[in-house]
């Protein structure tokens, strides 16, 4: 299996997964940019795959399914309603299958309640859930929901490659050291992001992400400095309301 990155519209990432010349597409954004990628690579497309129903994730489909009738298009079963064509809605826990590729499906609701994760051949495909440095924001759930979700994500084997829906990579890192200074890994990271930086993995979104370090307590501390308490949901919470308003 392998993966190809397809930029659509200012700073989005669709992906190419591919195996043994047939292809499914994590958040066609736009039509154009994966056509072309799909007659690049040569494969045959056979699925959609979509995170959430945000237009900047899902917007391509119209055009996708004129060009390829008959697509599957896979979306999580409280989101599925709100996205054209979907041939089969996902629970949590739920297989999906690409080319004999068996994955699983994690619900992770907090960006949307019917955010998913494709999580296949060791790699994952989070949409706006967890991001390089960051995650998206809680629009449809609460930080507990988002917490939790996130908490989910980081269980996931370290060497999971995490492939996110934004190239939010360098912004999220600034606000990450100013979550945690010392931490020589943050400093590190921002010193080295590669272009694009997606794929990640869990290991080093677990080592630098502050929204999977709840349990830090530098990043306890930096919450507590702003009225939350210790638990994970509660320091959450103040870090995300908190890069809310970053510059
Ligand atoms: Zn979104
Ligand atoms: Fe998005």
């Amino acid at each position: 299996m392998r993966v190809a990155i397809v930029p659509c519209l200012k700073d989005n990432f669709a992906y190419l997964v591919i195996e043994g010349g047939v292809a499914a597409v994590v958040d066609p954004g736009e039509a154009e940019p994966v056509l072309a990628a799909v007659a690049r690579e040569g494969v045959r497309l056979a699925a959609v795959w979509a995170t959430h129903h945000h237009m900047d994730h899902v917007g391509g489909l119209p055009g996708l399914l004129a060009a390829h009738p008959g697509l599957e298009v896979l979306a999580g079963e409280r989101d599925a309603g709100k996205i054209e064509g979907v041939t089969r809605a996902l629970a949590d826990g739920d297989e999906f299958e690409l080319a004999g590729v068996r994955g699983r499906v994690l619900h992770n609701p907090g960006h949307t309640l019917g955010a998913i994760t494709f999580v296949i051949d060791g790699r994952a495909f989070t949409g706006d859930t967890l991001f390089g440095g960051g995650c998206g924001r809680v629009f449809e759930g609460d930080p507990a929901m988002m917490h939790a979700s996130l908490e989910r994500l980081a269980a996931l084997p370290p060497a999971t490659e995490v492939y996110f829906g934004h190239e939010y990579t360098a912004a999220n890192l600034r606000f990450a050291a100013a979550v945690e200074p010392d931490n020589a890994d943050v400093a590190r990271r921002v010193r080295e992001i590669p272009t694009p930086s997606t794929p990640s993995t869990i290991e080093l979104e677990r080592a630098t992400n502050p929204f999977l370090r709840s349990h830090v307590p530098a990043v306890i501390a930096a919450a507590g400095a702003r009225g939350a308490a210790a638990d994970g949901a509660s320091v959450f919470g103040a870090i995300r309301a908190w890069k809310n308003d970053f510059k």
